[in-house]
């Protein structure tokens, strides 16, 4: 007989953002933004550990980044289960959950985001699986202002205050991801994009729906910037130090920051290009995260 029962693991994938446009803080001091978001096929490792004895869930962490990670109620995946019991009246009384924190914290791919609408996936499967997707992504929104585009790692182009998406049909596109290994807290990258008050505009349209191929999307890309890019720099000299070596690098389409950062990601035209890139940056910087991926 098949075993059709859910999985109990699932790859909680990292964000990239393409491009981050980000205007002058409104009233309320939020920023209007409009970002084109693709996911990577590497991320944390989400697991659900079944037990015999009925209890309240556990969470354990392990993996390269475990250090960095909260396991008490301020970690997005304790937030996001008991958002998930609250809603649902659901106890989830037969499994541990169990993190393995393979993305540098704090570092612009979203890993926390991700996490919560990892566990929340495995959650639906297996504690409420008439639950609709509605009723999921009203949970995940409750994590975090990237809570419901991590709950679903498609393509999107977020708007708004990152509230307003729109799944996108986008190329896989090969990339390379390193990060530098310097913390960047994202209300303080936005501090200094205020400090700076290089503000920018939002523009109403993208030619990012009718995409066809990795031409025509770096080529739209062209057009873009990620605003967050000046302030990150501003306040980590080292960031634009990488930024210049990956540009420089023969592989390189395009070089940009991630989100706030302090990952920078390079895309390429093939997939070898991507690993031998990242093969030359890992032997020279034994010490850096460096992942090549498709990004989709
Ligand atoms: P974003 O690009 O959405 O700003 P990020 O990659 O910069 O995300 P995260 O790695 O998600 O940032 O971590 C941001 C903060 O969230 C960390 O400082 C950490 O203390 C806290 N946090 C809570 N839960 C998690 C989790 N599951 N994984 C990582 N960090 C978490």
């Amino acid at each position: 007989m098949t075993d059709i029962s859910p999985p109990l693991t699932i790859l909680a994938r990292a964000k990239v953002n393409l491009y981050l446009h980000v205007a002058a803080p409104d009233a309320k001091n939020y920023h209007p933004l409009q970002s084109l978001v693709m996911f990577a096929d590497v991320g944390d490792e989400v697991a659900l550990r079944p037990k015999s004895v009925p209890q309240a869930p556990g969470l354990t962490c392990d993996g390269p980044f475990a250090d960095g990670v909260p396991t008490d109620g301020t970690n997005l995946i304790v937030k996001a289960v008991r958002r998930f019991e609250m809603v649902t009246g659901v106890n989830i009384d037969r499994h541990d959950i169990h993190l393995t924190k393979n993305l540098p914290v704090a570092s612009g791919l979203g890993g926390g985001s991700a996490d919560a609408g990892a566990v929340l996936q495995l959650l639906r499967a297996h504690y409420a699986p008439d639950m609709t997707d509605e009723a999921l992504e009203a949970i995940a929104t409750t994590t975090g202002a990237d809570g419901a585009m991590c709950l679903w790692s498609q393509s999107t182009l977020a708007e708004g205050y990152g509230e307003r998406l729109t799944k996108l049909a986008l190329p896989a596109v090969p990339a390379v991801l390193i990060n530098p290994g310097i913390a960047c807290s994202t209300p303080e990258v936005y501090g200094q994009y205020d400090r700076l008050g290089q503000f920018a505009q939002i523009e109403a349209s993208t030619p990012f729906r009718s995409i066809i191929n990795i031409d025509h999307l770096l080529h739209a890309l062209s057009e873009t910037r990620n605003d967050l890019e000046a302030p990150a720099v501003h306040l980590h000299p080292q960031i634009g130090d990488l930024l210049s070596r990956l540009s420089d690098e023969p592989e390189t389409r395009m070089a940009r920051l991630s989100g706030s950062g302090a990952t920078c990601f390079a895309l390429c035209d093939t997939l070898k290009d991507a690993h031998s890139l990242a093969a030359r940056l890992s032997a020279q910087y034994p010490q850096t995260w460096v992942r090549a991926c498709t990004l989709s």
